[in-house]
């Protein structure tokens, strides 16, 4: 019999979850992680007492309540609702789009005036609506039209991805809010918030009492530590489980230029997007504004600030978004039918599906496959 039941490569929410879940049947699992801490992508570090997201803004967000219950046993949330803004030649705009959005573009006061607005504009343009949109260009025009999509979307996007909006798969777009009410509030969803004390008291609580190793790459210790488990679940990149036999993946990266700022209110709220082609940075987050609100915000008399600079991804950085055009989708496959073969190692998580998963879907997935594999 061999030591552990599972060993999980990676500490991310995938890795945490599906280690909690095994443990809680009475499993053994040992966690090995990279990185010199646990948590993935949703780690945290206090600076000058305030929580700032280490590896970008996250923002909980989900309808789906087995997953609410399930975070909910680790730590409590606040009420933090996303509410971005952005900023274009010097003007200020709502996000996502809505009639705020929608005065503040063309000075229309009613949702009636503000859908005239975009059937005249999508009338201009001369592809025919019926018509699958063939890119994210097309996809946003038909959605919002040009002013809208030349002011707010199209640097943004360019600079987010490095690449044009012709070449971006047209389903992006779709995951914002399109709306005819007045209302800031980024997601759709039932239940959004912060969790109170930060992230990484989620993760403590999923990995309490887990046997874990820091600063431990799977890929250079692949045989003995393979040995030491019936059963592997993998949360890393794909391709470099595969030794990038077919090629490696694309993602697109960010760099984070932290600062900390004697004031105690840089830009009174926590998300400012910089919607311009000539602004280097896609935007920059206050992160304070994550947990404080109102005049509490006065309480600390410094804030930190991070610009966020999209990069493209090259070996040896962190990779962050996948990028899922036909090329790397058609890439992909080829790997997952080798994963799929697997008799012992199962894969799961953003980076081992390649896919862009927001934390609540990333939960669901490890919740899933931890009852196929351990309730079965
Ligand atoms: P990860 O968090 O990436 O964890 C994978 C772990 O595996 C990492 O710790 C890594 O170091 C480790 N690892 C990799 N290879 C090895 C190896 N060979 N050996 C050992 N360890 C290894 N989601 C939201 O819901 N809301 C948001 O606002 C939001 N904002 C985001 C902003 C950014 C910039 C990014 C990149 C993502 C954002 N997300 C957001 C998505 C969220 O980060 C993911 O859904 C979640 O972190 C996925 O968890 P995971 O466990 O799959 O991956
Ligand atoms: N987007 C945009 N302008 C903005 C914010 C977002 O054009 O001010 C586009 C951009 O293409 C982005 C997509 O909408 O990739 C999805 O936005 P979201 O905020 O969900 O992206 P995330 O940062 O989570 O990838």
């Amino acid at each position: 019999m061999k030591q552990y039941d599972y060993l999980i490569v990676g500490s991310g929410l995938f890795g945490a979850t599906f280690a909690y879940q095994a443990r809680q049947a009475g499993k053994r699992c040992l966690v090995v992680e990279k990185r010199s801490h646990l948590g993935g992508n949703v780690y945290c570090e206090q600076v000058e007492g305030i929580n700032v997201h280490q590896y970008g803004a996250h923002i909980f967000h989900t309808s789906n309540q087995e997953v609410w219950n399930f975070v909910n046993r680790f730590v409590a949330f606040n009420r933090y609702t996303n509410s971005p803004v952005a900023h274009y030649k010097g003007r200020l705009y709502n996000l996502p789009f809505n009639m705020n959005t929608f005065y503040q573009m063309w000075g229309v006061t009613r949702p009636e005036e503000a859908m005239r607005k975009i059937e005249e504009q999508k009338a201009l343009e001369n592809k025919a609506s019926d018509s699958e949109p063939q890119n994210l260009e097309e996809q946003a025009l038909r959605l919002v039209g040009r002013d809208i999509y030349e002011a707010l979307i199209k640097g943004y996007t360019e600079k987010q991805w490095g690449r044009p909006c012709t070449e971006l798969p047209a389903f992006i777009i779709r995951r914002l809010p399109l709306r005819f009410v007045f209302d800031n509030n980024y997601f759709n969803d039932t239940y959004q918030g912060i969790p109170v004390g930060g992230y990484n008291a989620l993760i403590e609580g999923l990995l309490d009492g887990v046997e874990t190793r820091l600063n431990t790459d799977f890929l250079k210790h692949r045989e003995e530590l393979t040995a030491l488990a019936e059963k592997v679940i993998y949360t890393g990149p794909i391709d470099a489980f595969y030794d990038y036999r077919f090629g490696a993946l694309s993602y697109r990266t960010v760099c984070f230029e932290q600062e900390v700022l004697n004031t105690p209110n840089f830009q009174g709220n926590a998300v400012v997007n910089y919607t311009e082609r000539e602004v280097p940075f896609t935007r920059i987050i206050e992160h304070k504004h994550f947990e404080s609100f109102g005049q509490a915000v006065y309480d600390n008399p410094k804030t930190v600030i991070s610009k966020e600079y999209s990069v493209e991804f090259k070996t040896g950085m962190e990779p962050y978004y996948p990028v899922n055009d036909e090329q790397n989708t058609a890439l992909y496959n080829q790997y997952k039918t080798l994963a799929d073969q697997e008799e012992k190692v199962f894969f799961g998580g953003r980076l081992a599906e390649y896919k862009y998963y927001d934390m609540a879907p990333t939960i669901a997935r490890a919740l899933e496959l931890a009852k196929r594999l351990i309730l079965n």
